[in-house]
């Protein structure tokens, strides 16, 4: 029975050496000290035994036990250590790798340098109004002193759904409906898309984007009109600004004006961005026509206004250098990226 248990710790420690698998071990387990293992079974015929070598078997049989029962934790140990290790050298972590880099937006020039505008008018009391770009003839001609037959509407040629309806060419409608909806005073900007039917080409887009002022009060004169002009210039473009005010006309104003600022690149010398004429327009203004503001509701002797108006492109173009207004409407973003 000696000989029996030495054999079996003999046998089953030399197995448990070989044996690489958690789950073959546990096998082993079972196999040598479950209820119906080999030291169990052995244990069990100890009733056979003399009272003197019941003690010493028993012992032994002890120690055969604790014996595997050692080697199976020291190579389930062992196992879990290797396995580790192996996880470790596979699922290596450098955490010196640069991370994914997830690319983030940012605003279209044209929307950069219409927040600056906004942000500038803002800060001189004026609210934003916004209107329809589907518009009926009559807000976009009509009110604004441009009835049918008049030759400014050649110069505006644009998209009709119908004899009455058509893609607006200017901001002014927007105009014509606060005049309608609010009495003065009112104080103004309504920056948006406008359409005329042109090819397109480095100058021209049958898109292009126009940002419309109105201020209608009391008392209001050229000057007002002058002073908040040139100020939104010189924030824009920087206090050593230097406008021009030039005789013009537009039917919805009286009198007209289109204000230059003096060429920031050549300071009125002439030079290639100001093709030689060392002004650059930027706007058109003028105090609006009576006519309008009767059309609209607003006695003409008791109030006053002016308005202007300018294309985004047009300040986006010069703010940026760029020398071809198609480049902003193709979302190349080898070209937005420089922005
Ligand atoms: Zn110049």
């Amino acid at each position: 029975m000696k000989a029996a248990l030495e054999k079996i710790k003999e046998t089953a420690i030399a197995v448990l050496e070989q044996t690489t698998e958690m789950k073959a071990i546990e096998d082993l387990r079972v196999k040598y000290l479950g209820k119906k293992g080999e030291v169990t079974a052995i244990l069990k015929q100890m009733g056979s035994l003399s009272a003197e070598d019941r003690p010493i078997i028993g012992q032994l049989a002890n120690e055969v036990r604790a014996a595997i029962e050692g080697e199976i934790t020291k190579r389930l140990a062992e196992l879990k250590e290797a396995e580790l290790n192996r996880k470790l050298k596979e699922e290596t972590l450098d955490v010196t790798m640069p991370g994914t880099r997830r690319p983030i937006g940012k605003k279209h020039p044209l929307s950069q340098v219409l927040d600056e505008v906004k942000e500038i008018f803002l800060g001189m009391g004026f609210d934003i109004a916004q209107g329809p770009e589907v518009e009926y003839d009559y807000y976009n001609f009509e009110a604004l002193n441009i009835p049918k037959n008049h030759p400014a509407r050649d110069t505006q040629d644009t998209f009709y759904i119908n004899d009455n309806i058509l893609l607006r060419t200017q901001t002014s409608p927007v105009q014509i409906r606060v005049m309608e909806q609010q009495k003065p005073p009112i104080r103004i900007i309504a920056p948006g898309r406008v359409y005329r039917s042109d090819a397109v080409d480095a100058t021209h887009s049958p898109l292009f984007h126009q940002i419309e002022g109105l201020v209608v009060d009391k008392g209001i004169t050229m000057a007002d009109l002058k002073g908040t002009l040139e100020i939104f210039a010189k924030r824009l473009y920087g206090d050593d600004t230097v406008c021009r005010f030039r005789p013009h006309h537009f039917p919805f104003t009286e009198p007209s004006a289109e204000v230059d600022v003096m060429c920031f690149a050549c300071h009125g010398e002439g030079c290639r961005l100001c093709k030689g004429e060392g002004w650059i327009e930027i706007l058109g203004a003028g105090m609006v026509h009576p006519k309008v503001l009767s059309i609209c509701g607003i006695d003409p002797e008791e109030y006053s206004g002016f308005a202007f108006g300018m294309g985004l492109e047009r300040i986006v173009m010069r703010r940026y250098n760029i020398d071809d207004m198609r480049l902003l409407f193709e979302n190349d973003l080898r070209f937005l990226k420089q922005f």
